[in-house]
């Protein structure tokens, strides 16, 4: 059973599509959305769209609550507010709907998933060192958690102390635990453009983190089309 864990699609038709295919060819079973599948990007009704159809576990994100609402109801920065009042009018009442009926986190089979944190998930908190994860560890009851958000792929791990990891390929071991970023599908923000994604394979008890070349200038092309800043199409080339 290998479970392709997916989040921050953010509205990226063309990096979703270039993640699917890949976790697909991958030999990837059953998947899993840790949430934010609009917000920035160009396509977020195609993004509802894809992501509904596969009936998979999916929790919220922050940009899927406020897309949901009539108007916002906290502090994004600018940019992010522009893009979610233009998300909001390019989204059915059905999509809106689905969206704001995610659930904060979820049990797969012997691993949890939430977007932001453990601790305070609906204050969507961001996990960066290590005493924000230590807070998540907590309330963390399986040994391997999955989680978005920051849009920067990696792990924490705890042991006798708490300590931050790459993910390439990831032995999860038995007595420890695992507080794990599967990145960006659609806004990568550790310098690389690539679309990001995690597979864990159950039997192997491995977590495998992909990074994948997508048709960035064709998403680009839109966000500009669309009218949405002119800023968004430059980050993401820069994963910032
Ligand atoms: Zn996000």
């Amino acid at each position: 059973m290998r479970y392709a864990i997916f989040s921050d699609l953010h509205a990226n038709l063309e990096a979703t599509e270039a993640v699917l295919q890949d976790a697909r060819e991958r030999e990837c079973t059953h998947f899993v959305c840790l949430g934010d599948v609009v917000g920035y990007n160009a396509n977020p009704h195609e993004c509802v769209e894809i992501v509904r159809a596969m009936d998979c576990p999916v929790v919220q994100g922050n940009h899927d609550e406020q897309a949901s609402l009539a108007a916002s109801s906290r502090g994004f920065n600018e940019l992010a507010e522009r893009a979610i009042d233009w998300t909001r009018e390019h989204l059915t009442e059905a999509d809106k709907e689905w969206l704001r009926d995610l659930r904060m986190s979820r049990q797969i089979r012997d691993f949890t998933i939430v977007h932001a944190t453990l601790d305070t998930p609906k204050q969507w908190g961001y996990v960066f060192n290590n005493l924000d994860a230590a807070a998540s560890f907590t309330y963390q009851h399986t040994t391997v958690c999955f989680f978005g958000h920051t849009h920067v792929p990696g792990a924490f791990v705890r042991d006798e102390a708490v300590k931050r990891i790459r993910v390439d390929h990831l032995q999860i071991e038995s007595g420890k635990k695992y507080f794990i970023n599967a990145g960006s599908v659609g806004q990568p923000r550790d310098g690389d453009w690539r679309a990001a994604y995690c597979i864990y394979d159950l039997e192997r008890i491995i977590v495998e983190q992909r990074r994948l070349k997508y048709d960035m200038a064709a998403a680009q092309k839109k966000i500009i089309e669309a009218g949405l800043p002119r800023l968004l199409a430059e980050r993401l080339q820069l994963g910032r």
